[in-house]
């Protein structure tokens, strides 16, 4: 029968009304860029993350970019963050003209592990950057209470995880700023692009919003080199509608986990991500482990085959990639856990709203390769 990876016509189907009534409204009204909307849904997610300040702009990476600028990293600076990630992490970091510094994860939960920022830390150090990889919170206590220490800010590229909690609190609220994206498929999705920061920083949040409208202090008069980085009346609209549904589809993304955690428990070699006792994980997606390369794409050929979406992530850790051959002075560090992950770990499809059945189905295709 096959499952998709992501059912984005049946979220729209079930909101359809309310959806096409909220862009009627912002097509009516004309004001297509900054207005009420916008200023509506930056209140709603300072509110939803538990913050005083939110900021929109053009999209996640964006969202990244603004606050390196905003905390006046640049050159000779140095960020430390995770390789497993999307490319948007560290290229936040290059565009400033600050230097990514890589520590490895954690096994299992895929997350920077907090342990090893210390001896990362050298006099440029300025920001660590952890990321709620997958929708589930990084360790933040051990990683601050190293911040603080050190004099550095933490910021959460939390583009996967609007919902997720630390400790009874928010991710978006447990850093010194957030970066939220907005894409289609992200848990709360746009119908394009879109991104949010976050942070109780009141000054930072002012930076941030000069800097995404051309450095402005007033119209047309200038005193900082920014870019055009705005988030649309449109997609403010359509997010407007739908975060009043976010908690429910997450809880649902957390029953289609907990289901396959049951169903897959039994199947050899196959890593089930771990879930922290510290949070509640959003499943951004449900990503399993293969013990090679080889097995995983023998499970995905058959998934493929069975009409069932998959993709790896990430194909290749980010200190990997071939864009850093081109950086000056650059070594390659060597990190393991994430280097075992390449080619290895791929998502099973675990949108709100899949079946038991659909779930069984997936279930079938992975035990009878993997036997
Ligand atoms: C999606 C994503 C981004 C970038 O968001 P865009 O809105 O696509 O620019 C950054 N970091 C992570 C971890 C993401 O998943």
């Amino acid at each position: 029968m096959g499952v998709p990876l992501l059912d984005l016509k049946a979220q729209y189907r079930e909101l359809k009304a309310e959806l096409d009534a909220a862009i009627t409204d912002v097509m009516s009204s004309a004001a297509f860029i900054g207005g009420p909307k916008v200023a509506e849904l930056e209140s709603a997610i300072a509110q939803y993350c538990g913050v005083e300040h939110a900021v929109s702009c053009g999209n996640g990476t964006d969202a990244l970019f603004l606050i390196m600028r905003g905390l006046g990293i640049g050159p000779g600076d140095e960020v430390i963050t995770t390789p497993f990630t999307f490319w948007a992490t560290v290229e936040c970091i290059h565009s400033v003209g600050a230097t990514p510094v890589f520590v490895d994860i954690e096994p299992g939960a895929y997350n920077m592990d907090a342990s090893l920022v210390e001896a990362a830390i050298t006099p440029r150090t300025k920001a660590i950057l952890p990321v709620h990889i997958f929708g589930q919170c990084v360790d933040m206590d051990p990683l601050r209470e190293v911040a603080e220490r050190h004099g550095l800010v933490v910021v959460e590229d939390a583009c996967q995880a609007i919902g997720a909690t630390y400790k009874g609190k928010r991710a978006g609220s447990l850093g010194h700023a957030a970066a939220f994206s907005f894409f289609p498929s992200k848990n709360l999705g746009a119908a394009g692009d879109g991104g949010m920061i976050t942070t109780d920083d009141a000054d930072l949040a002012a930076r941030c919003r000069k800097i995404a409208s051309h450095g402005t202090s007033k119209k047309y008069f200038h005193d900082a080199f920014g870019v055009n980085s705005r988030l649309d009346a449109l997609q403010a609209a359509i997010l407007l509608v739908k975060l009043p549904h976010l908690d429910r589809w997450n809880e649902l993304r957390r029953s289609a986990a907990a289901l396959y955690d049951e169903l897959l428990a039994d199947v050899p070699d196959l890593e089930i991500p771990q879930a922290r006792d510290y949070g509640q994980p959003v499943y951004h997606l449900y990503v399993v482990k293969a013990p090679s390369a080889d097995v995983a794409e023998k499970v995905m050929a058959a998934l493929k085959e069975a009409g069932i979406g998959t993709a790896l992530y990430y194909p290749l850790a980010l200190h990997e990639q071939a864009a850093f051959d081109q950086l000056q002075g650059w070594v390659r560090p060597t990190l393991p856990v994430a280097e075992s992950c390449d080619g290895r770990t791929f998502a099973l499809p675990a949108f709100p709203g899949i079946t038991r059945e659909q779930q069984q189905e997936v279930v079938d295709v992975v035990k009878a390769v993997l036997g």
